[in-house]
């Protein structure tokens, strides 16, 4: 609006009719915009899928304060609650003493700034990986690497269940896209079978999924990519700093890390920063920086991002114990909402998905679990299918076990009061 605003009448060349014209039309395709807008916003209110967000006032630790009031946060990613660590924050305070805020341009045509190297290094040794290229986000990454690797000539396997970015992806790359049955190595065999046409395949899929905390069968999916040649792309954006060695991933804690061709993770969630990785051959990351276009035409990391990420990492590396209390709160969660009567699906991660069905009643628990002081929100589609939504519960590290005892307790309270239990 600023830009029409800013253009002086007297400079315009336009007639006064037709400037009011102009303006007439202006103001006309708003409105039609705004009320068709509202027309759909009421309509998603309607089906109970409506999204809203809330401003919180602090840090993001185990208690958040929204609206003046603490709330035990439960529905974060910030599994090992490093994302308000004093680490982290001084390593980024460090980082912007002495490189500033911005990167300036894109790495290709301003330079890397020395932290984002650094970072790159770290997370090429954490993962066993010859190299590693940072991304702006996990989004960012997916959506840059699938597109590089695959274009229309190609098909790409991809899981049920993919995150959304990993479905964006191959959208994007215009390739043939066939997908198999949530964690269902048969049906991915099956689809291999005649897949014999394509000049390359990938098979895609998350390590740990986001929503549902169950593993990809990463072992079988690496036998069928050897049998049919294809290319292992995974996403270990819940993987990284929540399984494995040192929290390396899903893949090393199979010891599958050299056979998986492209490691994807993030660095948002249980390393408390922003941004994200690919790691790999030294081959795959030089031709992503010449084919990744999320990579070359977005502004570098901030360097503060980049001194966190590596902080997080170090600190995991050093301290393996924080993933163990992770783990710890997650088991005494779940047992607790299993032993309530909760069912939880079929997680073996500390995302611990409270499945409730439709939307309405799991906005209802949601509510009823904030009126108690328990911040979770209730995921539904399109992030979930159909009928399967659910309250996504995630402790973390820095959780106490009192706190994990105020949210059984709330769990237990909300779900009889909405008889769900
Ligand atoms: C969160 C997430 C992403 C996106 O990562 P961001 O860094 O938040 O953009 C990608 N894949 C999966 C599986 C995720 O859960």
């Amino acid at each position: 609006m600023t830009g029409i605003m800013n253009v002086r009448p007297e400079a315009s060349h336009r007639s006064s009719y037709s400037r009011r014209f102009f303006w007439h039309e202006i103001f006309c395709f708003m409105n039609t915009l705004d009320s068709d807008l509202k027309a759909e916003l009421a309509s998603l209110e309607r089906d109970a899928l409506r999204r809203r967000l809330r401003v919180i006032d602090s840090a993001q630790e185990p208690r958040v304060i929204v609206g003046g009031k603490p709330m035990l946060m439960l529905s974060s990613n910030n599994y090992l609650g490093l994302a308000a660590h004093p680490a982290l924050r001084a390593a980024a305070a460090a980082a912007i003493a002495r490189y500033g805020v911005g990167a300036g341009a894109s790495r290709l045509v301003a330079g890397t700034l020395a932290p984002v190297a650094e970072l790159e290094r770290e997370i090429a040794s954490l993962k066993g990986a010859e190299a590693a290229l940072v991304f702006g986000s996990g989004y960012l990454a997916n959506l840059g690497t699938i597109t590089a690797l695959a274009g229309e000539r190609d098909v790409i396997f991809s899981d049920e269940l993919n995150h959304a970015s990993l479905i964006d992806g191959c959208r994007l790359a215009r390739a043939t896209v066939r997908i198999f049955r949530h964690r269902d190595p048969g049906h991915l065999a099956s689809l291999l079978v005649d897949s014999s046409g394509a000049r390359r395949r990938l098979i895609v899929t998350d390590s740990v999924f986001s929503m549902d905390g169950d593993f990809a069968p990463l072992a079988e999916m690496v036998e069928l990519a050897r049998k049919y040649r294809a290319t292992m792309v995974i996403d270990e954006a819940h993987g990284v700093g929540v399984v494995g060695p040192h929290g390396a991933g899903l893949a090393a804690h199979l010891g599958l890390g050299r056979e998986i061709d492209v490691h994807i993770g993030t660095l948002s969630k249980a390393l408390g920063s922003y941004g994200a990785y690919v790691a790999g051959s030294r081959t795959l990351i030089d031709y992503l920086l010449n084919r990744a276009r999320s990579f070359i035409f977005s502004t570098g990391h901030a360097p503060a991002l980049a001194a966190a990420a590596t902080a997080a990492i170090r600190m995991m590396r050093a301290t393996p114990e924080i993933i163990a209390r992770l783990w710890d709160n997650a088991a005494h969660l779940r047992a607790c909402l299993q032993g309530a009567g909760f069912s939880l699906g079929a997680t073996a991660s500390p995302i611990l998905p409270v499945m409730i069905g439709d939307s309405d009643s799991s906005l209802k628990m949601a509510a009823a679990l904030y009126a108690r002081g328990v911040y979770v929100a209730a995921i539904r589609p399109p992030t979930v299918p159909r009928g399967t939504a659910r309250l996504r519960v995630t402790p973390t590290a820095a959780h106490s076990r009192a706190d994990i005892e105020e949210a059984a307790a709330a769990f237990v309270g909300a779900g009889r009061e909405l008889g769900l239990i």
